[in-house]
């Protein structure tokens, strides 16, 4: 009987294009034994696999290179970008694969990419490998963004391989197999508009037209309008992380989406104090992707989409529509933050602005905070923030407490359906560093139950049901906002 894997439909159109989009390339035999560390359901039916019918030894195999499905036919995709503001030329999948595309019998369509297959033409100096600390942190990371409701790309499974892989030190080597409709990357069009080929460009163009936006094909200026709902979904990305204090880690122009997603996990992290300075990633000296440049950083990286676009259309229709960026940005992010606080996003914009102030100088940790609010827990809200750092006085906290229930009682109709709303939007738990690493820790001596348990957690993340206390509370202090090693 053909198994799960056997019957997945494969359907390549980026492998269809000029052989000079990318490098056909399979994936390097990994050392045994390989081993699945964890697997997502969900994703599994997405792709039309039903669980229960996947052989996971096969699902092993082919996530280390010992097995290749009929119809998959992988690649390497070549694409460019703007690392820490400068351009290189040199990027592409380095270490990750595009295994090819699947149809699932809904007729959608998901690019299933594979992480540590091995060095590509692209590699440069790297090993090809990932190790299995970042592998499990993109798996329960991406999964934890999704449940949130922010885009990104998602994960189906990690294998643990026999590898020992050299970074700061010798680590676990792994896989992971992502899954998302598109991989295509503002880099991708940087790298053909610095080649100066037109023709690259506008195959390109057509190719992304056709896939990913196809109700634009009539449209009398279509790379215009690419860029305006690129810059619509990028607006509406950043806004969301910034209202759940979502830090990426590694903004460059080869890690953003065509989509609008979360894409390439390296060390991000969610605030665990407000602390609008922080920076994650620790190679990341000047601050330029700390979290509240996030969005200055997204206009940027628009800035640079732009110019790639401007051999397709006119410069000043594009130098226009990037002047929105602000204020789409503004009107997404304070009404995500309004959400959470269930007030309005334009006349009590002086309230949040007061909020984010109060948390920043309190050093407390919002999420808890807001979660409390939400609960209708307002006596421990309160004291939460009392307790915090000497920026804040009794009087400050009293003062901002009691002109928010005025007006958050003016908008629901009763306590009960406030907090139920306000639940809906504020989460108890997030995949913060130290939960991550808690089940790192434990999947290197080879126990991966914590993995799993962490998914389920991340699945619900606005109700306490089925999480251990722990999953709730705060970081000891020593471990807040902590930054985190690039390498991966
Ligand atoms: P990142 O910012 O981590 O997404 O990676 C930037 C570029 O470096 C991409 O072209 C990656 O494919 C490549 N890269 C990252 N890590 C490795 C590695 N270990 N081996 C080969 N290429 C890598
Ligand atoms: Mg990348």
């Amino acid at each position: 009987m053909p198994s799960a894997l056997d019957s997945l439909t494969f359907n390549n159109r980026y492998g269809q294009l000029p052989e000079y989009f990318y490098q056909r390339k399979s994936p390097q035999s990994l050392k045994k034994p390989a081993t699945l560390v964890a697997l997502n359901p969900e994703v599994a039916s997405l792709l039309g696999i039903n669980p229960c019918e996947l052989d996971e030894e096969q699902l092993t195999n082919w996530m280390t290179g010992h097995l290749q499905l009929r119809g998959s036919e992988p690649l390497a995709m070549k694409y460019a970008g703007h690392q820490f503001g400068y351009y290189n030329p040199d990027l592409g999948d380095g270490r990750g694969l595009l295994l090819g595309e699947i149809t699932n019998p809904q007729g959608q369509h998901w690019e299933v990419h594979l992480k540590g297959a091995g060095q590509t033409a692209f590699s440069r100096f790297g090993d090809g490998r990932a190790v299995l600390r970042s592998s499990i942190r993109e798996f329960l990371g991406s999964e934890a963004l999704h449940y949130l409701g922010i885009p990104t790309t998602r994960a189906l499974a990690v294998c643990v391989t026999g590898e020992a892989i050299r970074r700061e030190q010798l680590e676990p080597g792994a896989t992971l197999l992502r899954i998302t409709p598109s991989h295509l990357r503002f880099g991708h069009f940087e790298h053909f508009y610095y080649q100066q080929d037109q023709q690259g460009l506008e195959t390109l163009l057509k190719f992304t037209l056709d896939n990913l936006y196809p109700h634009l094909l009539d449209h009398p200026d279509p790379a215009l309008a690419l860029f305006d709902e690129v810059q619509e979904r990028t607006a509406s990305l950043v806004a969301l992380w910034q209202a759940y204090g979502f830090c990426h880690g590694v903004l460059n122009t080869d890690n953003m989406s065509l989509l609008g997603e979360t894409l390439d996990y390296g060390p991000f992290a969610f605030l665990d104090f407000y602390q609008p300075s922080y920076v994650g990633n620790h190679s990341d000296d000047q601050g330029r992707y700390a979290f509240d440049r996030q969005p200055q950083i997204m206009h940027w990286n628009l800035a640079c989409f732009a110019q790639a676009l401007s051999g397709l259309t006119a410069a000043e229709g594009l130098k226009a529509s990037l002047n929105h960026f602000p204020e789409l940005f503004q009107k997404q992010y304070r009404q995500s933050l309004a959400t959470r606080l269930g007030v309005n996003p334009v006349t009590d914009w002086p309230l949040l602005q007061d909020f984010l102030r109060l948390c920043e100088n309190s050093r407390v940790d919002w999420t808890r905070l807001l979660r409390l609010l939400a609960e209708g827990q307002l006596q421990a809200a309160e004291t939460l923030l009392k307790a915090g750092g000497p920026g804040v006085t009794a009087q400050q906290v009293e003062a901002w407490m009691s002109s928010w229930q005025n007006k958050v009682d003016t908008y629901f109709a009763s306590p009960q359906q406030r907090c139920r709303e306000l639940e809906a939007v504020n989460p108890c738990v997030l995949p913060r560093t130290h939960l991550l690493q808690q089940a790192i820790t434990a999947a290197e001596e080879g126990d991966f139950s914590e993995v799993k348990r962490l998914l389920a957690v991340f699945r619900h993340p606005f109700t306490p049901d089925g999480k251990q206390p722990g999953d709730l509370e705060s970081p000891p202090a020593h471990q807040q906002c902590l930054p985190l090693s690039c390498s991966s």
